[in-house]
């Protein structure tokens, strides 16, 4: 196991999103679920996010958690795939 000392600084949406997923994103990394290039190309389209309001409104309606995130969520793949850890 490596640690995330190395991890990239995440937009405060995506740590919030993957907060509501109930994903922790060091372990995620550190398992090598995702490489340091998944996150930079997270961190990537987080930024340039073309709806960072239904953003907000969808985590706030999603205060309790959630299984999947929304599709407007251009990360929703990468999201998915540490759900479900392959
Ligand atoms: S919907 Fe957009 S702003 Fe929200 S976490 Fe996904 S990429 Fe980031």
């Amino acid at each position: 196991m490596r640690d995330n000392s190395d991890m990239p600084r995440m937009p405060a949406a995506m740590a919030r999103m993957a907060e509501t997923l109930g994903l922790n994103l060091g372990a995620e990394y550190e398992a090598r679920i995702v490489s340091r290039r998944q996150l930079d190309r997270a961190v990537e389209r987080c930024g340039g996010c073309a709806d960072p309001g239904g953003c907000d409104i969808w985590l706030d309606d999603h205060a309790g958690g959630a299984r999947e995130a929304p599709s407007l969520c251009p990360n929703k793949a990468l999201f998915d795939h540490m759900r479900d850890g392959w």
